[in-house]
């Protein structure tokens, strides 16, 4: 018998939420965002899921050099551009489009000998202060890209860092946006600009490329359910009870002897640990479902397995059905609990779990 615990990557929910990009901002052009293993629900998958897309962005350069290789015709975006000088003939050659974000990797630019010319996406910090040129620096960068013989076209990024709170009260979206309308303000080039909240939650921003990532895969970036937003779940993770302990008032479970029985109580070991990515910070009271009721889990997650109060759950059983998240579990119910996102739940899935696909 194989370990209970599966991973079900369903694609046409993928391939549904894309339609949600196209009916949320129709006249855009949309990047879906495939990094990191399409968020951990597999590159592979995610070509075939967005066959519609306008192209694929992602960070990693092997992989985007596979994507071409492997006959995906459409543009390709590193979001963080390249590393090293030598990198640049090879994402030439692939008609790999890329972000510049600094005076290094300008000069590699210019200094380059390549075989093709090139797109860029040159990279504005508009608040973020991770990566991009200042709005105040942005005309000479823009000045000094469009210099270089090889560059065929140039598009104006940058990224938002508060879209799901469209009243924050530090960096705003709408001050981003002045911004970046400020330094590009009469220049010619694509403008390439919301990530999946902005999509949502300010569908009317002008743009003529959007970059939605979490909201392919049915995570919700602000405060509303995926069913509120029209989403569906691509990733849900099950397992079984595999062992049922009727404990005393008094009785601890697990490591560290974690969680202290109140009362005399029943509880579900389930086949999941931190080694599945299942997050070990998880504390009690994070939510599983079990039989398609929603309990609580009760001590510390170990490597392989976690532990659930079966207290409302009727002829819990060996073998009862448990969602830890995904289709009857909303993931970011669990992130929230465990004080981190829904994205990084997904992005930390490992390749234990036996992934089961769904078309
Ligand atoms: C990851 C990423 C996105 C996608 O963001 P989501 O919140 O997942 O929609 C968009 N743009 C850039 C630059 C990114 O790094």
């Amino acid at each position: 018998m194989t370990r209970p615990l599966t991973a079900t990557i369903d694609i046409s929910a993928m391939r549904h939420n894309f339609s949600v990009v196209r009916s949320s901002v129709p006249s855009a052009k949309a990047w879906a965002v495939v990094k990191a293993d399409a968020y951990g629900h597999g590159l592979e998958r995610a070509v075939r899921a967005f066959s519609d897309a306008d192209g694929l962005a992602l960070i990693e350069i092997d992989r985007a050099i596979n994507l071409r290789k492997n006959g995906w015709k459409k543009p390709i975006l590193l979001l963080e551009g390249f590393f090293k000088a030598d990198e640049l003939p090879e994402l030439a050659e692939n008609g790999i489009s890329f972000a510049v974000a600094n005076d290094e990797q300008m000069a590699m630019l210019e200094k380059a000998k390549l075989p093709k010319p090139v797109n860029v996406h040159l990279k504005m910090n508009t608040g973020m202060n991770r990566l991009g040129y200042l709005p105040s620096e942005y005309r000479a960068a823009y000045e000094r890209v469009s210099r270089i013989p090889h560059v065929k076209s140039i598009s104006f990024m940058t990224h938002f860092a508060n879209s799901e709170d469209p009243d924050h009260p530090k960096v705003p979206v709408r001050e981003q946006l002045r911004r970046f309308d400020m330094a590009t303000d009469g220049l010619p080039g694509d403008r390439n600009l919301s990530n999946s909240a902005a999509i949502l939650l300010h569908p009317d921003i002008r743009t003529d490329w959007v970059r939605p990532g979490i909201m392919l895969y049915g995570g919700t970036p602000g405060g509303k359910t995926a069913e509120e937003y029209g989403l569906a779940a691509a990733m849900s993770l099950d397992s079984e009870i595999i062992q049922i302990q009727h404990i005393k008032k008094g009785d601890s479970v697990g490591y560290g002897s974690l969680f202290t029985a109140e009362t005399d109580m029943t509880i579900g070991v389930v086949a999941c640990g931190y080694a599945d990515g299942y997050p070990r910070v998880a504390p009690e009271g994070t939510p599983v479902i079990v039989d398609g009721v929603r309990t609580r889990l009760v001590g510390r997650v170990s490597m392989d397995m976690l532990t659930v109060d079966l207290t409302p759950v009727r002829n819990a059983h060996l073998g009862s059905k448990v969602n830890l998240w995904g289709k009857e579990l909303p993931i970011e119910d669990v992130a929230v609990a465990a004080g981190t996102v829904g994205y990084e739940l997904m992005c930390a899935l490992t390749s234990r779990p036996q992934i089961i696909e769904k078309d």
